[in-house]
Order: structure tokens, then sequence, then C-alpha cells
């Protein structure tokens, strides 16, 4: 394990296993490329030892040029792309090849195809050593791969974590077994969301609301949005298949988290279980889940107490809250045996001042 910065990261690829996939990149470019002299293009700053030893495992009459473009911040991309050193050679007439340490969304390779849009080149192909085929969203095709990657952090071998990192020959990835990853529990208006809000603060936590991520999706009439309004005007769960791709998807988008407070998921075994087999093919898992318990009657005075105030029209009409606590009772209620089974179940007052609420439950996570 080693420390960058902040944050621990365990190995992940040899050197042997990484110049292994350079070679064999080497010689697909070299079957189609050694009759010519390709020009190839590394994106710097992180491409800049791929390159290098690519070079040497491309025995064959080339050149090699740099662009850097800039889109990382921190851990995640923050989308915005930048060119701040361009290709000098005269390029028209010419196959050129980028070569890329790592295509994840695709954001910063839309940009490189649109920095040689305008050149007549000859040919114009990518070649990435690590390739993140799971978040790749782009219209390109890639032409090389040296590796097909899941979405972990990775730093070593040129790519970096806040600068540090590029000179370790082997890669390595952010170690997730410090994470704190919590299951908030509770019948609607039971506080989730509140104590959420002072959780994440105080742990540096990300929080996922999937109630939310829905209505988000409605305000903006995305076509989830569309599709989760009848259930939720009624006070039936949406469908788990629907529900649990979007839980991943915002899942996926926070990569450096130190750890997630779901919060109204899972609200079904299914949910349960895909969560489990999601976080364990992350190399995470679920640490908690507390349930904030409160009577029904409270619940529902709170519940349309709220509904004035925010508008939520499942919240305004007792007849759908009761609903909401069949779909509760019936379909959430037995998830607590399943994480009663593997240890991970705790019980919290949910009823006083909030702030005593929130000490209830740190104390359950700081036994953990
Ligand atoms: P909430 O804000 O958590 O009370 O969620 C509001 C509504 O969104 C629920 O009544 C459901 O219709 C829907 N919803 C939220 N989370 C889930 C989930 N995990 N599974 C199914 N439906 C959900």
């Amino acid at each position: 394990m080693i420390k960058l910065h902040d944050k621990l990261f365990a190995p992940y690829l040899s050197e042997i296993q990484i110049l292994d996939a350079v070679k064999k990149m080497a010689d697909a470019i070299a079957k189609d490329y050694k009759d010519e002299v390709p020009i190839f293009v590394g994106v710097l700053n992180g491409s800049f030892m791929f390159v290098s030893d690519f070079l040497k495992a491309y025995q064959h009459p080339c050149e090699v040029s740099f662009v850097k473009l800039s889109s990382y911040q921190g851990l995640t991309s923050t989308g915005i792309v930048e060119t701040l050193l361009d290709v000098s050679e005269d390029i028209e007439g010419r196959s050129v090849i980028i070569l890329e340490d790592i295509i994840d969304t695709g954001r910063t390779l839309q940009q490189l195809v649109h920095l040689f849009s305008d050149s007549n080149v000859k040919e114009f192909k990518i070649a990435s050593l690590f390739y993140k085929s799971e978040i790749y969203n782009g219209e390109y095709a890639i032409d090389y791969v040296g590796m097909d990657i899941p979405n972990k952090f990775i730093v070593g071998y040129g790519l970096d974590y806040n600068e540090l990192g590029r000179n370790l020959r082997e890669v390595y990835q952010l170690n997730q077994m410090d994470m704190i990853n919590l299951v908030l529990f509770g019948k609607p208006g039971a506080g989730k969301g509140t104590q959420a809000g002072f959780l994440k603060e105080k742990y540096n936590l990300k929080h996922i609301s999937t109630g939310d991520v829905f209505r988000f999706n409605m305000k903006n009439n995305t076509e989830l949005g569309q599709l989760a309004k009848s259930f939720i005007d009624k006070g039936d769960l949406v469908p788990d298949e629907v529900t649990i791709n979007m839980l991943k998807a915002e899942v996926e988008k926070n990569p450096d988290a130190a750890g997630f407070i779901f919060d109204g998921f899972p609200r079904t075994a299914t949910q349960a279980e895909a969560l489990d087999n999601f976080l364990e093919s992350k190399g995470m898992q679920v640490n908690a889940t507390i349930a904030l318990e409160a009577d029904d009657d409270v619940l529902v005075a709170r519940l349309l107490e709220r509904g004035k105030e925010s508008g939520r029209s499942d919240d305004q009409d007792e007849s759908k809250i009761r609903n909401r606590f069949d779909e509760y009772n019936q379909k959430t209620a037995p998830l607590k045996e399943f994480y009663s089974a593997q240890e991970k179940f705790y019980s919290v007052n949910g009823i006083g001042e909030i702030s005593e609420i929130t000490a209830r439950l740190s104390e359950v996570i700081n036994g953990l």
C-alpha cells in the first residue's frame, strides 16, 4: 500500500503486465503502419511513460509529437478541457495515431478529435493503454486498446493523483477498504434525509437519496423522470430494474468518494442483493444499515407538515402516505432480516431533537 496526499492506494498492475500490454499494442499498430511513417501523438502529461515504452517497442520508422490538454482536477473529471500545447508538425497527408494513457468518459478524447478535425490527415487513429469501457460514452471507437479496466481510480505509470504518483513503475488503485458505506433505513418521514445531511458533512460521505434523484429527474422531465412519476405519484415503489440502474449510475459518478450514505435504497430484497453484488464488484461493501424508528402516527403528521412546505404531492394525501407505509411494511421491512443475518443491522430511536438523533447515529458509526 502507498500513500499519496491523503489517500491510500493498493498495487493493481505490475510493471510486467503493463509492458506486456504496451508491446502487444506496438505489434498491432506495426502490423498496420510499418510500411509508412506514422506520427504518434502523445497526450501529456499522463502518456509520457507509455509513449516512451511504446516507442521502444515500435521498431519501425515513425515520428513523435505531443499535445497537452487539461481536464482533471483532483480525482474527478471536471468536464472542462483546454488545449495547452498543440502539435507543431505539418501533419497534412500523414497518418496520425493518438497515444492516450487512459480513456474513461471520453470527454478529453472528444476534444482531441475536435483538435484534429480540420487537419487533412490521411488517417486518424486512437490508441489507449487503459480503457474504461464501462463508463465510456463517446461516439468514437477506440482503435487500439492495451487493457480494458473497471472504473477504479488508478495512479502510476504516468497517471497521477493531484500530480503525485506519475513516476511509479506499476499501477495502483485507490484503496476502498477504509470506506464507510451506510444504508439509512426507515419509513418515509423517519428523518433519513435530514440526518444524512448532517452525517455526510461529519464523515465526508456522498449522500445518494434515490427519492431526490427521482424528483430531480421529474422536475427536469427526463425520460427517467417520466417513467418514475406515475409510481411516485401513487406512493408505489418504482420498479427495481430502473431504480437499481439509477443507483449504480450515481455511485459510478463518484469514484473518488470516501464512502456513501444510501438514503431510500435498498427498499426491496432484489435491490439489497443488487447493491451487495455491485459493491462487491468494486471492492466495496455496506458497513452498516441503520434504521430510524418512529411510530406511524408521528410520521404521518410529520409528512403532512412537510408536504405543506415542499409541495411534494406524495406527502399531501394521507392515503398515499399510508400506501407508502404499506409498501414499506411489505417490501422494505424484511430487509431487516437480510442485514441482521450479515450482522450489519442497527436500530436507532428516531424520536427526539434532530441533534440528539445525529448523536445516536454517530455513536453507531464511530463503533464500526
Ligand atoms: P423518498 O423521497 O425516499 O420517500 O422516495 C419517494 C418515492 O420515490 C418513493 O415513494 C418511491 O416511489 C420512489 N423511490 C425512492 N427510492 C426508491 C427505491 N429504492 N425503490 C423504489 N422506489 C423508490
